[in-house]
């Protein structure tokens, strides 16, 4: 007899948590793609075909013509010369980065950071046994101040930044950001973890409108409903991770029915603007209902709609206030954000329908007036 198992995430925008089902308020499955027939199709096609399991790193047996595929796919979608696949953004960012920086040995790269830089960037940056210069939070007045400052320092300059933070939801200005690294000769390196899928014409991210960075990462568990990262750019680049990133090179290869629905996800991008459209509507919506009711939204201008807070038991009794009207939003504490930045990350999806977009805002405005 088969055994029925309650899926976790039985249909888009919806959670099953402790035996309550609950509209998700804080996923990252943008596009409700995790639920696309699509993905499912190709991935169970992939994992028929190809087996469950890569059964070894690229550079052992584990690289397949699939890989090289998704890879070359990814390059197109980027508009970028190659791309490289990895197991997680999290192991992308914590292995490419330093050996990025240590490859300027014997110089000694001079390195500057937004301050609201992802876990895994910074865990990155840490191997390395860098310093950061952090600037202010998309305050680009503010990197040029420490630029000049650093000026006497010797060594490669590197930038490093998001172009969607993922807690606060807003947008670094990539087009100046560009323009400030070609003036000091300095390599850019952005995290698209958040706006790969979502923003960009057909869904490519925001890179593009800089004019390209020079290397630029994101992942496939967000928007693309499936698992796994990129990093891309140049042909050059990417031939030489490949060989010396031990976070590429020591680990097994993606296998076939991830890169399934990476490979399904990835044809489907082009013919998503109307899902891109209605995620940005879903979010300006709920921002205008928090907005009008007195409450913070920072300055979200995607998806990510944080609802400021400040004290954590502040926030844990909202989020808690939200679940009791169905709705799943989880509260955001230091060190993942600021000291007294306390906030449930909202983040909605294009699969959300109308009444949960409702319903979403309702609960965190009753939420909130009664935290
Ligand atoms: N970068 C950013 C900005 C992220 O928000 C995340 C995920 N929280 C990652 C990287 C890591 O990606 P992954 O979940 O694929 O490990």
């Amino acid at each position: 007899m088969r055994r029925h198992i309650a899926p976790v995430s039985p249909a888009p925008g919806i959670v099953l948590r402790d035996g309550q089902t609950l509209i998700n308020a804080s996923g990252n499955d943008y596009l409700g793609l995790v639920h696309r027939p699509e993905l499912a199709e190709r991935a169970a096609d992939w994992a028929a075909r190809f087996g469950t399991g890569a059964g070894a790193s690229r550079l052992v047996t584990g690289s397949f013509e699939l890989h090289r595929q998704v890879e070359r796919k990814i390059a197109r979608f980027k508009n970028t010369e190659a791309a490289l696949l990895f197991a997680s953004g999290w192991q992308l960012n914590a292995a490419v980065l330093p050996i990025l920086l240590a490859a300027c040995a014997p110089a000694r790269p001079v390195l500057f950071t937004d301050r609201l830089i992802h876990a895994s960037l910074h865990h990155g940056i840490l191997a390395s046994g860098l310093r950061q210069n952090r600037f202010r939070h998309n305050d680009l007045d503010h990197l040029e101040e420490l630029l000049d400052r650093a000026a006497s320092e010797p060594g490669p300059r590197f930038i490093v930044t998001e172009s969607v933070f993922s807690m606060d939801g807003d947008r670094a200005d990539l087009v100046r950001l560009r323009r400030i690294a070609d003036r000091h000769d300095a390599f850019l390196y952005v995290d698209e973890a958040h706006a790969t899928g979502v923003l960009g014409p057909g869904g490519a991210g925001l890179s593009g409108e800089a004019g390209g960075v020079d290397l630029v990462m994101g992942t496939l568990s967000k928007a693309f409903g499936g698992f796994g990262a990129y990093v891309a750019g140049s042909q050059v680049l990417c031939d030489w991770l490949l060989n010396a990133c031990s976070g590429f090179v020591h680990t097994t290869a993606l296998p076939p029915p991830v890169l399934g629905a990476v490979d399904a996800a990835l044809d489907l991008m082009p013919t998503l603007d109307a899902d891109r459209a209605r995620l940005q509507s879903n979010a300006a919506m709920l921002r205008d209902r928090l907005g009008r009711a007195g409450i913070d939204t920072g300055a979200s201008s995607t998806q990510i709609v944080p609802m400021m807070i400040g004290a954590a038991e502040d926030a844990l009794r909202v989020a808690d206030a939200m679940r009791e009207q169905g709705v799943l939003g989880i509260a955001i504490r230091p060190p993942t954000v600021p000291l007294r930045g306390s906030r449930i990350r909202l983040a909605l999806s294009a699969a959300h329908s109308d009444a949960q977009c409702e319903a979403i805002a309702q609960a965190a405005i009753t939420a909130w007036q009664s935290r």
